[in-house]
């Protein structure tokens, strides 16, 4: 062990720092247990969470990317919309989340990588899909456009949204496979429809940040952005080579620096398609 670091959200979320700076989140109800996410699989989760609950846990998946799907396949009953199936093939190979875990760090691949989960045992996630643990009731919200099988996690009784990558104060919608920001847009104003079921927001990345006026900042980010009221800034290269902007000027701690929470890089390219 080691790998794993915990805090104790509330009496019945524990939030686990999992190598690479990514949270998944361990929900405890009175029957059974929910673990939102896996990181990228490095050092074995599942034990660090059998040391936690002795409830029977099933896995939820935000989106199939190497740092949220890549611990899967320690865990038999896992689920994830299959919008992002192919995704999480590809993502969760350990060539790939090696590659994508010692990217930009002076390390070796020298870590345990769990192995990945045959894509044929993933169970579907749907829009608005229900997971009664015994006193807590986790529902699984779909917001499409960092990945198209995005989702974010409401956790009903502590009025709490899990935005994830979803949703946050630096979004990535520059990568191969994510939507537009029109089509980003139109997702979350759908999604804003749930606004009135939470007050508290919590994110995937310790760098991430912001409250509820993240939801209506984004989109109002997106209508500027599609209107032409707003004109991106460069923000370099994707890694494909193409030129991205992001929505907001930020500082050197890449946050805002104009005082608000919502941002997103996005690529230019991705708006005509
Ligand atoms: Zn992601």
């Amino acid at each position: 062990m080691g790998y794993f670091q915990r805090e104790k959200m509330t009496n019945q979320v524990t939030r686990i720092l999992c190598p690479g700076d990514v949270y998944v989140y361990l929900v405890e109800g009175s029957r059974s247990a929910a673990l939102i996410d896996t990181g990228f699989g490095v050092g074995s989760l599942r034990q660090y969470v059998e040391s936690l609950t002795d409830l029977p846990v099933t896995v939820l998946l935000t989106h199939g990317h190497l740092d949220h799907a890549g611990g899967a396949g320690e865990f038999e009953e896992v689920y994830l919309n299959y919008k992002d199936l192919e995704l999480a093939r590809q993502h969760t190979s350990i060539a790939v989340r090696s590659a994508g875990f010692c990217e930009g760090k002076n390390v070796h691949s020298s870590f345990e990588f769990v192995p990945p989960k045959p894509v044929e045992e993933y169970l579907p996630l749907t829009d608005g899909q229900r997971f009664e643990l015994g006193g807590m009731t986790v529902t699984m919200l779909e917001l499409p456009g960092h990945t198209p099988g995005s989702m974010c996690v409401l956790l009903e009784e502590l009025r709490t949204m899990l935005l994830g990558d979803a949703c946050n104060s630096l979004g990535f919608l520059q990568l191969p496979g994510s939507l537009s920001v029109a089509e980003y847009g139109r997702a979350m104003k759908e999604f804003a429809k749930h606004e009135e079921q939470f007050d508290t927001t919590w994110y995937s990345h310790p760098h991430n940040f912001g409250g509820k006026e993240i939801i209506q900042e984004t989109i109002q980010l997106c209508d500027e952005i599609v209107s032409g009221v707003r004109c991106g800034i460069p923000y370099g290269t994707s890694d494909t080579g193409k030129c991205v902007l992001i929505a907001r000027e930020v500082d050197e701690n890449e946050h805002p620096k104009d005082g608000k929470t919502a941002n997103f890089i996005y690529s230019p390219s991705n708006e005509l398609r």
